[in-house]
């Protein structure tokens, strides 16, 4: 390996995802595949090729940055549709680019039409809609008297392309009344865009979590992050779509696998400690690895002492404190192993796993945190299960 560690993105595991999920929402419902945050850090540039050979066809970030890259590597001309920020300048590319963006206010929708208006072209917008999130999206008062106006004015400017908005928190039961309540608030607010004569192409609410949770709110496209890199939004979530469907066992495919390799070998006397401070003492004579990925590549801190990692096969355990580019593990149980071995952070080998889920598990981390704050630098390669 010529680098710490490497990212491998299995193939076949995000096509059985895809599939999966096309199956799931039928024909005609569009899958949106969110690869904000770096393709859940799986990395855009690897990670997005993949998906348009899967058979996607739409795409979800939250920025202009992230859209340019996306744009960048696909084959076809496959819409993208920015979520969240974008400077003015950046809304300009976005027109003249035919890129597709959410207006949730009302300073955003002058300037798209300002702009569209001066290119002659059309702004292709998603009316984002203010349910109960509380984050971005606008009221009924405010469409009524200023976005619906407006919007009748410059009839010429734009594609009407959707409405939307994003339910607050739908992966956990606790959230249930929020999200009945702000189901409600959606449909009384699509209601008043339709009364209003305008025809959006979509209509979309669902993330992963809610589009297991409340079908009926698939509309005809939902915008799908977590689920196609082969994990759940919660535990929850699974449960409920196992029982749903009276399965008793049903999983997707993980699509992420990280390794490194072990870097140096030593053996520790009894009674010594290993690493900085004092945080793990020896209780016998030991033999430990050490591999060159720490806090700095991605491994939390958090980890130190309660981490595992497969080797040869093997779990085993971290030792001591995760420093920024190492840690150390326990190799008492592998006493074969040897320097340039594999060491599997995330992924599988024989019968054992290190699950994203056990691994945000033990540092309290969610799946997505963890995946997100893989850095950018660590090479992502495709491999074929
Ligand atoms: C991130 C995001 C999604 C996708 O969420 P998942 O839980 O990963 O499916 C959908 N919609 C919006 C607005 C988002 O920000």
């Amino acid at each position: 390996m010529e680098n710490t560690s490497n990212i491998y993105l299995d193939k076949k595991a995000l096509a059985y995802n895809i599939d999966f999920l096309r199956k799931e929402m039928g024909e005609d419902v569009l899958i949106s595949s969110v690869v904000k945050g770096n393709a859940y850090g799986h990395g855009i540039e690897t990670y997005v090729p993949l998906a348009e050979a899967s058979g996607i066809r739409h795409f979800s970030v939250f920025s202009a940055e992230e859209a340019i890259k996306v744009k960048g590597c696909l084959k076809g001309d496959i819409p993208i549709m920015i979520m969240g920020f974008l400077s003015e300048a950046q809304l300009e590319w976005a027109i003249e680019n035919e890129v597709e963006f959410f207006i949730f206010d009302f300073k955003r929708l002058r300037h798209a039409i300002h702009h569209a208006k001066l290119l002659g072209k059309k702004a292709l917008f998603h009316l984002e809609l203010e349910t109960g999130m509380n984050r971005t999206g606008f009221d009924y008062a405010t469409l009524k008297k200023e976005v619906f106006p407006f919007l009748k004015e410059n009839t010429t400017s734009f594609v009407f392309k959707g409405i939307c908005t994003h339910f607050a928190g739908a992966e956990s039961i606790s959230n249930y009344l929020r999200i009945e309540e702000q189901k409600k608030v959606f449909l009384k607010l699509r209601n008043a865009v339709l009364k209003a004569g305008f025809e959006p192409e979509y209509t979309h609410t669902c993330c992963s979590a809610a589009t297991i949770r409340l079908p009926k709110m698939r509309f005809n496209m939902v915008r799908i992050g977590i689920l196609q890199y082969g994990l759940w939004p919660s535990p929850e979530i699974k449960i409920e779509y196992l029982r749903r469907k009276k399965l008793q066992a049903f999983n997707l495919k993980r699509v992420l696998t990280w390794k490194s390799e072990l870097m140096s070998i030593k053996d520790v006397k009894m009674g010594e400690f290993i690493g900085y401070g004092n945080n793990y003492q020896t209780s016998e004579n030991k033999r430990i690895g050490i591999i060159p990925v720490g806090y700095a590549n991605g491994y939390s801190r958090v980890l130190s002492n309660i981490g595992r990692v497969l080797i040869n096969d093997i779990r085993t355990a971290v030792f001591g404190n995760v420093n920024m580019n190492s840690l150390a593990i326990d190799l008492s149980n592998a006493p074969e192993a040897k320097v340039g071995d594999e060491v599997i952070l995330i992924g599988e080998k024989g019968e054992h796993e290190i699950s994203v889920a056990s691994f945000g598990e033990l540092s309290n981390q969610l799946n997505y945190e963890l995946l997100t704050r893989l850095p950018m630098d660590i090479p992502r390669l495709v491999e074929c299960s």
